[in-house]
C-alpha cells in the first residue's frame, strides 16, 4: 500500500494539469493512466483534428491560390504520409507529457484504475491510498443502438483510417459533426451530414449557425435534415443508411457516428465510495470541483460542463491551487468560456447567444449589432466564404455579453475578444479601441448600427 498526498485518476488534460500543479507545490503525487499519456486531446481529440483542419484549410489556400493568377494545383493527398507524420507528432507530444510528469516528480502508474473504498484505489493487485482522489476519466464516443451500428466508425475510428474515404456519410449535430464534414468536404470526399433535426449546433447563436449551414451546403456538403437513422447496412462493401421514415441512403465508404460521448464512470466501481452521478454517468460536483464525499474530486469532461481541454486544465489547476497552496477561494467561474469550432469556416464564441441573452435580461433590454461581408481575401472569389460578426450588447451601458463570428481568422481571433467580454467591456471600449487595417477583426470595433433583439429558438 502506497499513500500520496492527491491521487489522479486519467492522464488526459485534467489529470495531468492538477497533478503537476499538484506536485509544483511539494505535495506528493501519483497518476494513474490506463491508456496514452495526453488523453483524448492528444491522442484522439484537439490535435490530430486540428492537424486535419490545417491539411483541408491547406486544401483549400492552393485552390483560392488560382485566383490570384499562380499556376497551382493539388494533384492529390499522400492520406498515409499525413497519417503518419501525424501519428509520429503525437507520440512526441506523448512523450513530453512524460517527461513533464518525471520533471515535477508526479508518479505515474500505467493501469486501470478501480475504487476499493474512498480512500484507495486498486491498480491491478496494488492499492494506492489517499485522502484526496481526483476523478479525471473524460469519456468516449457514443455508438447508437441502431441496427448495424457497429459498421460505422467513430470519431477515434476516424483517426484510424489510413486513406481518405471517397464518400462518407457523418451523422450527429454538434462539434465533431460539423469539423469532421467540414475538414473532408475541404479535403475532395464526398460528404453527407445527416441531422435528425433542423438544425445543427443547436445550442449556439442562431446567426452563426444559419451562416455555417449557408458555406457549407455552398461548399457541396449533402446536408440532410430532420433525417433520423434507424439502421446502418453493408452491401458489396459499401455501407447504406435506412432513416426512421425508411429512406435509404446508399454507397458510403465511411459512417461516422458524432453524436456526443459518454463518461468513464462505469467502470471505476464508484458505488464502492457513495460518489453522486448524473442520469448520464457524469460526475456531480460543486464549484469546487467536490463530489459529495469529502475527499473526492473530479474535473474535466467527466462533469459534463463545457469539455473542453483548457476547461478540465483550468479547473484542475484551481483546484491543485486551493488544496495545496492555500488559495481558499480558487475556483474556475464556468461563464464566458470561449470557444472555437473548427469548421469551415471557423466558427468563435464567447458570452451569452441571443436567445440567451433575451432569456436572462428581456427582450428590451437586448441589442444586436451585426455586420456580414467578404473578407479581403477572397476579393477575387466571387464565391468565397462570407464573414459574419455579431455583439450582443445589455443595458443602457451597452456591455457586450455575447461576441460571436464565423469567418476566416476568427479561430485566431477570438481569444482576445474573450479578455474584453470577461472583463466587461462595452461597446463603448469597443467603439474607442482603434482599428488595425486591414484585417477582419477591425469590423468587430466598427460595427454603427444595432436592431432590437428577436427570439429564433
Ligand atoms: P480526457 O482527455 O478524456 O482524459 C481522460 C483520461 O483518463 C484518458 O487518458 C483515459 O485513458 C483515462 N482513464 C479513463 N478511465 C480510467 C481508469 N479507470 N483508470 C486509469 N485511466 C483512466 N477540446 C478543445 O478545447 N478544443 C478542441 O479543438 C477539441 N477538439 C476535440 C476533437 C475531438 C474529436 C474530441 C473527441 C474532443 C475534442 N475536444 C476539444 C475536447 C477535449 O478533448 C476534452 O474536453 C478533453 O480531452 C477533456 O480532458 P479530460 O482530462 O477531462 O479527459
Ligand atoms: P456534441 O454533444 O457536441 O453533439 C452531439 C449532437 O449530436 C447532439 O447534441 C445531438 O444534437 C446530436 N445527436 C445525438 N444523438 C443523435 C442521434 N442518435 N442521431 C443523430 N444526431 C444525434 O457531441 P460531439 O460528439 O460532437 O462532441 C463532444 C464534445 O467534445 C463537444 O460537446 C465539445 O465539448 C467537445 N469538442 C470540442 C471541440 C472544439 O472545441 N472545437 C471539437 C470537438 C469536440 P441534436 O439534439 O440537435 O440532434
Amino acid at each position: 500500500m502506497s499513500n500520496y498526498d492527491l491521487v489522479v485518476i486519467g492522464g488526459g488534460s485534467g489529470g495531468v494539469a492538477t497533478a503537476n500543479r499538484a506536485s509544483s507545490y511539494g505535495a506528493k503525487v501519483a497518476l494513474i493512466e490506463k491508456g496514452r499519456m495526453g488523453g483524448t486531446c492528444v491522442n484522439v481529440g484537439c490535435v490530430p483534428k486540428k492537424i486535419m483542419w490545417s491539411a483541408a484549410s491547406l486544401h483549400e489556400a492552393v485552390t483560392e491560390a488560382k485566383n490570384y493568377g499562380f499556376d497551382a494545383q493539388i494533384n492529390g493527398l499522400d492520406w498515409a504520409k499525413l497519417k503518419d507524420q501525424r501519428d509520429n507528432y503525437i507520440q512526441r507530444l506523448n512523450a513530453g507529457y512524460e517527461r513533464g510528469l518525471d520533471g515535477n516528480k508526479v508518479e505515474v502508474i500505467k493501469g486501470e484504475a478501480v475504487f476499493e473504498s474512498k480512500n484507495t484505489v486498486i491498480v491491478g493487485e496494488e492499492r494506492f491510498e489517499s485522502s484526496r482522489i481526483l476523478i479525471a476519466t473524460g469519456g468516449y464516443p457514443v455508438i447508437p443502438e441502431v441496427a448495424g451500428a457497429h459498421l460505422g466508425i467513430t470519431s477515434d475510428g476516424f483517426f484510424e483510417l489510413e486513406h481518405q474515404p471517397k464518400k462518407v456519410a457523418v451523422v450527429g449535430a454538434g462539434y465533431i459533426a460539423v469539423e469532421f464534414s467540414g475538414l473532408l468536404n475541404a479535403l475532395g470526399s464526398d460528404v453527407s451530414l445527416f441531422l435528425r433535426r433542423k438544425n445543427f449546433l443547436r445550442h449556439f447563436d442562431h446567426s452563426i449557425r444559419a451562416s455555417l449551414m449557408e458555406e457549407m451546403e455552398k461548399d457541396g456538403v449533402r446536408i440532410v435534415k430532420n433525417t433520423a437513422i434507424k439502421e446502418l447496412m453493408s452491401h458489396n462493401c459499401t455501407l447504406s443508411l435506412k432513416s426512421t421514415s425508411d429512406e435509404i441512403h446508399t454507397d458510403f465508404e465511411e459512417v461516422i457516428w458524432a453524436v456526443g460521448r459518454t463518461p468513464n464512470t462505469h467502470t471505476l466501481n464508484l458505488k464502492s465510495t457513495g460518489v453522486r452521478t448524473t442520469k448520464s454517468g457524469h460526475v456531480t460536483v460543486n464549484k469546487y470541483q467536490e463530489t459529495n464525499i469529502p475527499g473526492i474530486y473530479a474535473v474535466g469532461d467527466i462533469t459534463g460542463h463545457h469539455e473542453l481541454t483548457p476547461v478540465a486544465i483550468a479547473a484542475g489547476r484551481r483546484l491543485a491551487d486551493r488544496l495545496f497552496n492555500g488559495q481558499e477561494d480558487r475556483h474556475l467561474a464556468y461563464e464566458n468560456i470561449p470557444t472555437v469550432i473548427f469548421s469551415h469556416p471557423p466558427i468563435g464564441t464567447v458570452g451569452l447567444t441571443e436567445e440567451e441573452a433575451i432569456e436572462k435580461f428581456g427582450n428590451s433590454n437586448v441589442r444586436v449589432y451585426e455586420s456580414q461581408f467578404k473578407p479581403m481575401h477572397y476579393a477575387f472569389n466571387p464565391d468565397g466564404p462570407r464573414c459574419l460578426m455579431k455583439l450582443i450588447v445589455a443595458g443602457p451601458e451597452e456591455q457586450v455579453i455575447g461576441c460571436h463570428g464565423i469567418g476566416m481568422g476568427m479561430d485566431e481571433m477570438m481569444q482576445g475578444f474573450a479578455v474584453a467580454v470577461r472583463m466587461g467591456a462595452t461597446k463603448k471600449d469597443f467603439d474607442d479601441t482603434v482599428a488595425i487595417h486591414p484585417t477582419a477583426a477591425e469590423e468587430m470595433v466598427t460595427m454603427k448600427t444595432s436592431r432590437a433583439a428577436e427570439n429564433n429558438k
